[in-house]
C-alpha cells in the first residue's frame, strides 16, 4: 500500500460544508485498556468534509520569503511508565529517543508544535500518573533536543499540580532559546501580552486555549495562569494579536476523549476562529485523531482546522490511541495584500510503539515503522493477527484511503 494513501488533504467547500461526506468506515473493538489508560469508550466512525489523496512527499518543501513550512503533533502523554522509560543506569533521565524518528520531520518546517498534555513540573514536586499528572522536566529537554519549538502547555491537566507545577514548567522552558509556549503563565502582564514570533519575515501570532482543568481551578485571583476557552476572552486576545502579526494560529485544547467525532461543539468553535480571521486551529485532547479541514471564515477567508492530531506519544493501548496525526502545510503571506495562502498540506500517520514489558516508548511515522517492531509491540500480546497490516489498515479506516 503507497504511504501516500494514507495522506490526505480535506476541503471544505464553502460555508455549507457542502462536500460531507461519510467515509462508512467500521472501527475494531476496543481491546481491554492498558493499566495506566485513562477510560475506555465506544467510538463511532468518523465523518470527513470531503477527502482526496494527496501527493507531497513526507517532507515539506524548503519555505521562501513571505512563507514558513508548519508541522504540529499532538498529546504528549506522560504516564508513570513512560516516565520510568527513560531511567538512564547512572540514574539520570534521557527521553529523547522517544521523538528521534520524527527529526527529519521537525527540522523541515520553520514552526513545530506539540502539544505537552500533562505537566512535566519535575521531580522537586513528585512524579506522578493519572488523574493528576506531574512529569520529569528531562521530557522537556526531550521535546526541545528534537527540535519542537512551539509547546501547548493549556491543557485539562495544566493545574494537576496547582500553581507549583505551572511555575516549575515554565521556569524550565525559559532556558530554551527560541523555543515559546503558549497557554500558562507566570503573571496577569505575561498573559495580558500577545504571543508573535517571526520566521522569513512572517509575524505569526500564537495562542491556546482549554476547555477545563481536571475539575480543578486556579487560586483565588489567579486565572491568568491557565489560558481557558472563553469567546469573550479569545475575542478580546484576538483583537490584541491580529494588530500585531500577519498570520495566526490558535491551539484548542477541546472536544471528546476517545470519540473520532467531532462534536458540535468543536465546529462551533471553529467556525467562530474562523470568523475571527484566525488562519489556523490546532485541535487536540481527544487522544485519537479526528478530521482535518478548511472552514471558510464570514470574510471568505479559509482556516485550516486540525480538530484533533491524536496522540504523538502515550503508554495508551487502545488501538486507536496508538496512531497519531502529524500535520504539514506551507503558510505564505502576500506581504502587499496581507493575504495568507495555506498550501501542501499533508497528514503524516504517526504509530506509538510500546514495548512488550511497557518498558520503552517510541513514536513513528507509520510509514517508517517495520513488521518486525510491530512483532514486539505491547498490542501483539493482546491482539493475535497484530502487524504492520493490520496497523496500516486500522490507519486506512482512522485516516481514510
Ligand atoms: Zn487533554
Amino acid at each position: 500500500m503507497r504511504f501516500a494513501r494514507f495522506l490526505r488533504i480535506l476541503l471544505v467547500i464553502g460555508d455549507s460544508l457542502s462536500a460531507l461526506a461519510l467515509l462508512g468506515m467500521t472501527l475494531l473493538a476496543l481491546v481491554a485498556c492498558a493499566p495506566t489508560s485513562e477510560t475506555t469508550a465506544q467510538q463511532a466512525p468518523p465523518v470527513a468534509e470531503t477527502a482526496t489523496p494527496a501527493a507531497q512527499p513526507p517532507a515539506a518543501q524548503p519555505a521562501t520569503a513571505n512563507s514558513f513550512n508548519l508541522m504540529a503533533v499532538g498529546d504528549n502523554l506522560i504516564h508513570d511508565n513512560v516516565y520510568h522509560s527513560g531511567l538512564q543506569p547512572d540514574g539520570t533521565h534521557d527521553y529523547a529517543s522517544m521523538y528521534a524518528p520524527l527529526r527529519a520531520y521537525v527540522a523541515a518546517a520553520e514552526v513545530a508544535f506539540i502539544n505537552q498534555e500533562t505537566i512535566c513540573g519535575g521531580e522537586e514536586l513528585g512524579l506522578s500518573s493519572y488523574p493528576f499528572f506531574n512529569g520529569p522536566q528531562q521530557i522537556l529537554d526531550a521535546l526541545h533536543a528534537t527540535g519542537f519549538n512551539w509547546i501547548n502547555t493549556a491543557s485539562n491537566h495544566a493545574l494537576d499540580r496547582g500553581e507549583a507545577g505551572i511555575l516549575a514548567q515554565l521556569s524550565y522552558l525559559q532556558r530554551f532559546d527560541g523555543l515559546v509556549q503558549t497557554g500558562t503563565h507566570a503573571t496577569a502582564q505575561d498573559a495580558a501580552t500577545p504571543t508573535v514570533i517571526e520566521r522569513n519575515g512572517v509575524r505569526i501570532g500564537l495562542a491556546s486555549y482549554t476547555y477545563g482543568l481536571n475539575g480543578l481551578e486556579p487560586p483565588a485571583g489567579k486565572t491568568y495562569l491557565v489560558d481557558v476557552i472563553d469567546r469573550e476572552k479569545i475575542e478580546r486576545d484576538l483583537a490584541a494579536l491580529l494588530p500585531v502579526s500577519d498570520v495566526q494560529i490558535v491551539n484548542m485544547h477541546w472536544g471528546d476523549e476517545y470519540s473520532l467525532e467531532v462534536t458540535d461543539e468543536q465546529r462551533e468553535l471553529a467556525q467562530f476562529l474562523a470568523d475571527q480571521g484566525v488562519d489556523v486551529v490546532l485541535g487536540e485532547h481527544p487522544h485519537v485523531v479526528q478530521p482535518t479541514v478548511f472552514v471558510t471564515g464570514a470574510q471568505g477567508n479559509r482556516t485550516l482546522v486540525a480538530y484533533s492530531l491524536g496522540n504523538v506519544l502515550s503508554s495508551q493501548v487502545e488501538p486507536e490511541c496508538l496512531l497519531g496525526e502529524l500535520l504539514q502545510c506551507t503558510i505564505s503571506l502576500d506581504a502587499a495584500t496581507g493575504a495568507v495562502e495555506i498550501s501542501d498540506v499533508a497528514v503524516v500517520p504517526l504509530v506509538t510503539h510500546i514495548s512488550r514489558d511497557y518498558t520503552a516508548f517510541t513514536t513513528y511515522p507509520l510509514v517508517d515503522y517495520t513488521e518486525e517492531l510491530a512483532g514486539q509491540h505491547a498490542l501483539s500480546i493482546r491482539i493475535q493477527d497484530f502487524s504492520l497490516t493490520w496497523l496500516k489498515n486500522l490507519a486506512t479506516q482512522v485516516f481514510g484511503e
